[in-house]
């Protein structure tokens, strides 16, 4: 079959690691010969990259994929395509409940797109969830940005939080080796990116399924290694990862932290309780105690650090009095950002089947009380910004107003200020803070940094 002139389509739900698994399968699509289409109704192939986390990603992903299915009826060569954590955990169930799909396949199969697709290509049906070994990422993403661009250092996660379907969907912890790790940098360096993310759904847990052991008896191979290693790769001026797990949240992780002048200022710890009974009952293996003391170390090495985190209200029997523990770390630390989500049972995990799930008015009351206290301490931290001069990295056009460019500080906030995408894209700017909001900032550019590679 030629496929020449044909397009192809991805709509991705869910966390920064499917958008990086999109990245790549767009990359091999487009090795493929496919073409992006902006439109889906105009796709020969289409891929749904879904996420089990919200309910309402999941009914999104249903019902785009009703109107595509009916689509098929007329073109029957169309190809429709299920990946993603959606894929993993309803497998055939999806091909009973949409029988015009023509690929379902979990996370972990995403470097082999093209070997399924030819299969499909070929007259099958496929579904592909069962565990594999995740092949080095030997294709070329397609990445979105010019800018930045997401680094996979480690596949799925051996913890086992009550709530949480990532263990089950994207199987055990697999850890790229350094050296691939860091020649995929090193390509992105070439290419002119500027910033780095290095992704993980528990990047502390980098390494450990690595051989080698130090004669202290340390793994040769930790998360702090791996930023020794790959910091100084020429061209990448911002290093950024992400997502920490204060279990395994180390003072030798921060002291790099602070010594690599590329590692950004900016620490994504999830907490997801203030309350030692509801951290234990969701297995996260700390207390908020042990929270509040890698946060102040961070803060003793770097004052001027952002925190962000993810935090979940409504777990099956918190009550009142644990809910407000909550209230008060978030109060106590101030974050700059933080994610928030009132629980929602997941199907397959431990919490999803027990008593005392509560009632949906009580956890939308204690979201909404816990999203006030959020903006009233981010706009908080903002205020520090006001007046200072802040290093952006500009990534884009400000989609409200054209005649402004946008960027982040090293510290992960939004930034707009007045100048030309053309000839600003992947620069860094001196910008001087003239107005704060809770989530973002606006200034005025002092200074264009002329970045030499070396
Ligand atoms: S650390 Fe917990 S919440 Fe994070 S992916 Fe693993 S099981 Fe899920």
């Amino acid at each position: 079959m030629t496929i020449s002139h044909r397009h192809y389509h991805i709509t991705t739900f869910g966390c920064q690691m499917n958008k990086a698994d999109s990245e790549r399968m767009a990359g091999i699509l487009e090795d493929m010969g496919f073409e992006w289409s902006e439109d889906p109704n105009q796709a020969d192939v289409i891929l749904y990259n879904t996420c089990t986390i919200r309910d309402n990603a999941e009914q999104k992903v249903y019902s785009y994929l009703g109107r595509q299915a009916k689509r098929k009826h007329e073109q029957p060569n169309l190809t429709l395509v299920v990946a993603g954590c959606v894929a993993q955990q309803e497998g055939e169930a999806l091909l009973r409940r949409v029988p015009e799909l023509d690929l379902v396949m979990g996370p972990q199969h995403a470097n082999r797109l093209k070997d399924l697709l030819q299969q499909v290509f070929d007259g099958n049906q496929i579904v592909a969830t069962e565990p594999i070994h995740i092949i080095e990422d030997i294709t070329k993403p397609r990445r979105d940005s010019k800018v930045t661009a997401w680094v996979n250092i480690i596949y799925g996660c051996n913890e086992r939080c009550t709530y949480c379907v990532v263990p089950s969907v994207r199987g055990v912890e697999q850890s790229r080796t350094p050296e691939a790790i860091r020649a995929e940098i090193e390509e992105l360096g070439r290419q002119g990116y500027k910033e780095i993310t290095l992704l993980g759904q528990n990047i502390d847990a980098y390494g450990r399924d690595l051989p080698g052991v130090t004669p202290e008896g340390r793994h040769q191979h930790t998360f702090t290694d791996l930023l020794y290693y790959i910091h100084d790769v020429p061209g990448v001026e911002r290093i950024r990862f992400a997502t920490s797990h204060p279990r395994y949240f180390t003072e030798r992780l921060i002291r790099a932290c602070a010594e690599l002048p590329k590692v950004c200022e900016h620490f994504h710890i999830p907490f997801q309780s203030g309350d030692n009974e509801v951290l234990k009952r969701m297995a996260r293996g700390y207390t908020h105690e042990k929270y509040r003391r890698i946060i102040n170390t961070i803060r003793d090495y770097m004052p001027d650090a952002a925190i962000s985190a993810d935090a979940i209200v409504g777990f099956p029997t918190e009550t009142e009095a644990q809910f407000e523990n909550t209230l008060k770390l978030v109060e106590d630390i101030g974050f700059d950002q933080l994610n928030t989500a009132a629980y929602s049972p997941r199907p397959g995990t431990p919490a999803a089947v027990w008593e005392d799930q509560l009632s949906e008015e009580v956890k939308s009351d204690r979201l909404q009380r816990l999203n006030h206290l959020v903006a009233i301490k981010a706009a908080e931290r903002s205020q520090r910004y006001m007046g200072r001069l802040e290093e952006v990295l500009v990534e884009d056009q400000n989609p409200k107003d054209k005649t402004q460019v946008m960027g982040r500080t090293r510290t992960n906030r939004l930034t707009f200020f007045t100048g030309d995408i053309h000839e600003l894209k992947g620069k860094l700017v001196k910008v001087k803070i003239t107005e704060v909001r809770a989530f973002s900032l606006t200034g005025e550019p002092v200074e264009v940094r002329e970045i030499v590679s070396v």
